[in-house]
């Protein structure tokens, strides 16, 4: 309600109430001015009135409020002097604690971003097992597994599930929820030993300690950035311990497992197998058509993305998600920038053709082959994706198969939905027919030979 509403709607009420004299006296020049911290801050004209109003009216006051607002507000009255002090130490603490991000009880600088949420996160088998931890997580804070670590590549998506479970947290209790990255961590961390220029008394370690202790969850990201920063750790041992004593939940991120953060103290890499490790495996094809699908919807086009662009893109753009929400954004933009063109399979290899031959190199291991083998055999590297089942195409594929499954640590499965959706047992059949052949055939062998140093 507004503010001056609701204090017309009060002084209604008190006016009833009292003789006009009085009501006159004490109320005609009263002024509300906020609502802060549970609390009704009103200005007065002089001190008298402060007094008369504490003392005699606090509780008439106080009644009406109840009444119109169904909230038992304590009531300050202040005089301008003091309202004008009272703003200007507030500024001064908000200005530091913004430097410093202190959580707030209503969660305004938990640093989370509301877009990343549980609804919005595309589940598929290589995120399935983080996802429901998270989701334990996010729903038994502090109880299930603490901390939660989450370990994965970039871009398949870390900190969409961590900013999901402190989103649900906030929504579901009035817990304090803090996201932080390890930089800014070491950041403030460091900023502890800043001098303060004016020379007033915000005491740097209390802020501190108060915005990483006084919390009942933490969320930490990318911790492997920690592993420079020595005394930091230190000082993230402290906090973790004081946390994890106090049953409050901690949700750490890392590109690699605990293990493997060999830069960061024992005892801290011990603390984080305390709870529960999670990997997030990069998605399969159908997990990538299923995000893409899912942003495409959220993105809102005017034009309709059609089913065999989300595959072209599915197949050929690597398992880094950020690259395929990018890929959307590029075909989006190239098809107004050609005065609304349809999008089409045709515009849409047009429009990333940059795009995806840097993501296949990076990235995706299938597609790299089944590009270099096609060139190699001078098909065309859609039909070696495809089902077609002409002898010259078929051949080739197979020998892609068998490339892909020497040169990379993809399963049959996997290889099978990249190349046509076979099954796994023609994947199979395909590679041990090709190692057999090398064997009697030594064109072929050559041949393979020869491809597998062009793709080294
Ligand atoms: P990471 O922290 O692991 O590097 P992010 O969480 O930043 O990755 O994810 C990168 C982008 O991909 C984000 O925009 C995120 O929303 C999106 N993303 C990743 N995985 C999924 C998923 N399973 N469903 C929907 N969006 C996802
Ligand atoms: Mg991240």
């Amino acid at each position: 309600m507004n503010l001056e509403i609701l204090f017309q709607n009060a002084l209604k009420i008190i006016e009833n109430e009292l003789s006009s004299l009085s009501f006159q006296t004490w109320f005609e020049d009263l002024k509300m001015v906020a609502i802060e911290e549970g609390k009704a801050i009103f200005v007065v004209p002089m001190a008298v009135h402060k007094k008369q109003l504490e003392n005699n009216y606090y509780d008439i006051i106080r009644e009406a409020f109840n009444q119109v607002t169904g909230t038992n507000f304590e009531l300050e009255f202040l005089l301008e002097d003091e309202l004008k002090k009272k703003k200007e130490e507030q500024k001064a603490k908000e200005e530091i604690q913004q430097e410093q991000g202190v959580p707030s009880l209503l969660g305004k600088k938990s640093n989370l971003n509301p877009n990343y949420t549980f609804d919005n996160f595309v589940v598929g088998n290589s995120n399935k097992f983080a996802q429901a931890a998270a989701l334990s997580v996010a729903e038994n804070p502090g109880k299930m597994y603490n901390p939660l670590f989450i370990y994965g590549n970039s871009g398949l998506g870390k900190t969409h599930l961590m900013h999901a479970i402190g989103n649900y947290i906030l929504q579901n209790s009035n817990r304090k929820v803090l996201y932080v990255t390890s930089d800014q961590f070491i950041n403030d961390f460091i900023s502890i030993n800043k001098k303060d220029a004016s020379g007033t008394n915000f005491n740097y370690i209390d802020f501190f300690k108060d915005k990483y202790r006084n919390i009942d969850v933490l969320i930490i990201d990318d911790i492997q950035f920690l592993g420079g920063a020595t005394q930091t750790q230190q000082e993230f041992f402290h906090t973790f311990n004081t946390l994890y004593d106090d049953s409050k939940q901690i949700i750490i991120s890392s590109d690699r497992s605990p293990d493997d953060l060999k830069l960061l103290e024992e005892r801290l890499r011990t603390r984080f197998c305390w709870g529960l490790t999670v990997n997030i495996f990069p998605p399969d094809f159908s997990l990538r058509t299923q995000i893409l699908r899912k942003k495409i919807l959220a993105g809102n086009f005017e034009q309709d993305i059609p089913e065999d662009v989300i595959e072209y893109i599915a197949s050929n753009m690597g398992s880094d998600v950020r690259q395929l929400e990018g890929s959307i954004t590029r075909l989006i933009a190239y098809s107004t920038i050609m005065g609304g063109a349809n999008i089409t399979l045709n515009l849409a290899i047009e429009a990333l053709k940059d795009f995806i031959s840097k993501g296949l190199s990076e990235k995706n291991e299938i597609a790299r082959i089944q590009k270099v083998v096609a060139e190699f055999f001078q098909i065309n590297v859609e039909d070696i994706r495809s089902k077609k089942r002409s002898a010259n195409i078929a051949f080739p594929r197979q020998v892609a198969m068998y490339l892909c499954r020497t040169m990379t640590s993809e399963s049959f499965p996997k290889i099978g939905t990249e190349f046509g959706g076979k099954d796994h047992s023609t994947v199979m059949h395909s590679v041990e027919k090709i190692a057999r052949e090398m064997k009697e055939n030594s064109d072929l062998a050559n041949i393979i030979e020869k491809l597998q140093k062009d793709l080294e």
